[in-house]
């Protein structure tokens, strides 16, 4: 690779980037991460201009906000994945499959955990999302299932699986009253609830469930569990996970069958390993999505805290990969960089087959047919994320939408009452 200054600025002015030493002449944009913010900006960049690669741990792409569809089996792990070595080759890049490493800004690579050469780069994208965060609880690691992934969803329904079939009385904790907690929730009341012999119990730190939501939410929550066999534990942090037991701060101690995990997303700690954040914090970005400190590394998705903060949404991860392949682009051709404007949307949460909930600031909607909308989202977002052509995508959107169909929607329009209960939307809060 021809050596480039070291000033990042006087890199930025040269039209086109020099790749002297290589036969091919296209830029290398190395992207770090194929979840929503890595899989949308290399679709977004075109093979004959640019030298792509995208790096990514995992062979598939993951649909992370209906992993706990997989909690109840309403969906299999396959209907949420997209395979990223078939994605790149249609779109004409190169995928690695490996797990990064280290990124080094001044030397220009990115170093993975297999392969001994680190990979160089004229342009970065690093969009490698967030990591569980365990607020420095002991035991996390060790005792408690995280919430993450479709494999630790999937470990959770087998478990439960376990846990239902015995005939002794079994409990089950769910750490975390955010988004995930509530929707993890929701699932083992779908598929869980008439098991007399489980006993939920949700504990989460702050006085009220989804805190960020206006507060009529965490009341109606509440209440459609009343019928149910679930506790709340609310205002009471989590001291020590245990194998057997979650202890509380304050000295109680709740027996646990399965502990579940969903403690909000914290940075990979290899982006301050890096240099391109202090620990613990996301990483600082102009609103061009570039490094504060590195222009040429664009950082897009969950790691990225733009000068205003943003919350950390699949919707915006797809919007910031697409704008950083963007500002790539005008980068490698000596062009400014245009500031990203994020567009806001309302958030769908799901409440297994009780209820579902569209918050947009103020306002709350809660009904079950709104779990149709959420579905629509995961429909569309899989076929803008899937390069094949029309005609040979249509098999796997058919057999997406006949699952859910069956599993979401049969159920609730079998009989009047519930078909009544399905069109009923109630309005908890307005602005
Ligand atoms: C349970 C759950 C429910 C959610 N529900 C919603 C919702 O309802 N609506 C919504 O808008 N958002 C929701 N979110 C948030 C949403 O999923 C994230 O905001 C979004 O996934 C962020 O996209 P990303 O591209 O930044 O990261 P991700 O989609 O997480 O992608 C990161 C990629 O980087 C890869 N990676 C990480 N580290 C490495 C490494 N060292 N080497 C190689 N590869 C690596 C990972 O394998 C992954 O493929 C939910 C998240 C969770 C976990």
């Amino acid at each position: 690779m021809a050596r480039m200054p070291t000033d990042p600025a006087a890199r930025l002015s040269r039209k086109p980037l020099s790749t002297k030493r290589r036969s091919d002449t296209r830029p290398r944009v190395l992207i770090l991460g194929g979840g929503f913010a890595g899989l949308s900006a290399a679709l977004a960049l075109d093979a004959h201009r640019y030298d792509v690669s995208l790096i990514d741990r995992q062979r598939y792409f993951e649909f992370l906000p209906n992993i706990h569809e997989l909690v109840s089996a309403v969906k299999r792990p396959e209907l949420l994945r997209l395979p990223l070595d078939a994605a790149m080759r249609r779109a004409g890049h190169r995928f690695v499959h490996d797990s990064v490493a280290g990124i080094d800004p001044q030397a220009q690579t990115v170093a993975m955990q297999r392969r001994k050469r680190a990979l160089a780069y004229e342009l970065l994208i690093v969009a490698l999302g967030s990591v569980d965060a365990t607020h420095g609880v002991p035991g996390v690691g060790e005792h408690a299932q995280g919430f993450r992934s479709a494999a630790s969803c999937s470990q959770i329904a087998k478990r439960l699986d376990q846990l239902a079939a015995r005939r002794k009385p079994a409990r089950v904790i769910i750490v975390g009253g955010g988004i995930s907690g509530v929707e993890a929730l929701g699932e083992m009341l779908r598929r869980y609830r008439t098991h007399a012999q489980l006993q939920f119990t949700l504990v989460e730190a702050r006085e009220r469930l989804l805190p960020a939501a206006p507060p009529a939410l965490d009341a109606h929550i509440r209440s459609l569990c009343a019928p149910h066999r679930v506790a709340f534990e609310l205002g009471t942090p989590v001291k020590r996970v245990h194998a057997r037991s979650v202890e509380l701060v304050g000295g109680r101690s709740l027996p646990s069958d399965l502990t579940v995990w969903t403690g909000g997303p914290t940075v990979p700690a290899l982006l301050a390993q890096a240099g391109l954040s202090i620990p613990g914090a996301w990483v600082p970005v102009r609103d061009s999505l570039q490094s504060t400190l590195h222009p040429l590394v664009l950082i897009a998705g969950d790691t990225a805290a733009l000068p205003k903060p943003l919350a950390k949404q699949a919707y915006h991860a797809l919007d910031m990969g697409t704008f950083a392949a963007a500002n790539a682009e005008r980068l490698l051709a000596g062009r400014a960089p245009l500031p990203f404007r994020p567009s806001r949307k309302p958030q769908l949460i799901s409440f297994g087959d009780l209820s579902c909930f569209l918050v947009a600031g103020q306002l709350v909607l809660a009904g079950v047919g709104l779990a149709a909308g959420k579905e629509a989202v995961f429909e569309l977002v899989m076929a803008q994320l899937d390069p094949q052509p029309w005609w040979q995508r249509l098999p796997s959107m058919a057999n997406r939408s006949q699952r859910a169909a069956h599993a979401l929607l049969w159920p609730s329009l079998s009989s009047l009452p519930a078909l009544r209960r399905q069109a009923q939307v109630s309005i908890l809060s307005s602005p």
